[in-house]
């Protein structure tokens, strides 16, 4: 069979040709998908990438601001002006299929519904009009963003619910409340969860709620089980490996779990997280990931996962 433009690419270590050929990133949250060189060329400033890991999320978000958000212009237009980098950054990319969470607070913050998606539908126009938006609904920041969920709804404009409880804002039972009206709305249901905790959270979440898809889940490589069950059901993982390396989460690129869920039969997708913090574009993560001992065609079988129609579900 006759080697992919995708396999030439990574065995030649080409990043520009990797850069070429269509991919998706069904991870990321909307105003950290930029790159660190957009908001240097947009302010004017040298932005040092981090170095090493983070100890902790606060500790990653203080990165954030210190060196990113403080040459920003403040409120709405620094967030729209995040939000273009990620649209620069996919068109750049060649990131064909674009999930991007969105939190109730940022809709909010550009007055409404109506407003906040005419402002989004335009910068995608904009700057990345070859690119596919699967918009997600981030929620778990605060418990009273479910009252704004059956006006949201209503619009839609969203294609995913996107549940990141780690801080415990909601009980099982009114996450299940949740995914139902989300699931009543025709959208898919994804989660954050098994990036910290155990195995067996992945599985939890994932049978309670009925999970299409799980952001992270790497942690369910630790168990042959869960594994199985995530196989069987075909979940999709959508794995960020620079994060879970920056995160500690994992020691590095030859031992991230990626490897143990691909062998397992688990569907894996690979994305970026929060691009503009862990400074590494998917073409690098692709890269990062053959170097480490995946093979060029597994991957293959991975970027179509997350390009191919069943990647939208
Ligand atoms: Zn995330």
């Amino acid at each position: 069979m006759e080697e992919s433009s995708f396999v030439t690419a990574l065995k030649s270590g080409s990043l520009q040709a990797l850069s070429r050929i269509p991919k998706s990133d069904l991870h990321s949250h909307a105003g950290r998908g930029g790159h660190i060189s957009f908001f240097e060329k947009f302010a004017n400033v040298k932005i040092t990438p981090h170095d090493g890991s983070f100890e902790s999320l606060s500790e990653m978000n203080l990165w954030l601001k210190e060196n990113v958000k403080c040459h920003l212009p403040q409120g709405a237009e620094g967030y729209l002006k995040q939000v273009e980098g990620s649209f620069v950054q996919a068109a750049a990319d060649n990131v064909t299929v674009l999930a991007l969470s969105f939190c109730v607070d940022e809709i909010q913050l550009l007055g409404g519904m109506e407003s906040f998606k005419n402002a989004i539908d335009g910068l995608r126009e904009n700057y990345a009009p070859d690119t596919v938006l699967l918009p997600d609904l981030g929620l778990g920041y605060f418990p009273e963003e479910v009252n704004d969920l059956d006006e949201i709804f209503s619009y839609k404009w969203f294609s995913g619910v996107d549940i990141m409880n780690g801080a415990g804002t909601y009980t099982m039972s009114e996450l299940k409340r949740i995914c139902g009206k989300a699931k009543d709305n025709g959208l898919i249901l994804k989660a954050h969860i098994g990036e910290f905790g155990e195995a067996e959270d992945v599985w939890r979440y994932a049978e309670e709620l009925g999970l299409d898809q799980i952001q992270h889940g790497v942690l369910a490589a630790k168990s042959e089980k869960v594994m199985r069950y995530l196989a069987e059901n075909r979940i999709q993982i959508n794995v960020c490996p620079t994060s879970n390396v920056m995160l500690k989460v994992c020691a590095d690129y030859k031992t991230h779990p990626i490897h143990t869920l691909f062998a397992n039969g688990v569907r894996v997708t690979i994305n970026t997280d929060d691009l503009l913090i862990f400074n590494s574009t998917l073409s690098e993560e692709y890269l990062k990931l053959y170097r480490a001992g995946m093979k060029a065609s597994d991957l293959e079988v991975i970027r179509k996962n997350g390009i191919g129609r069943e990647g939208c579900l």
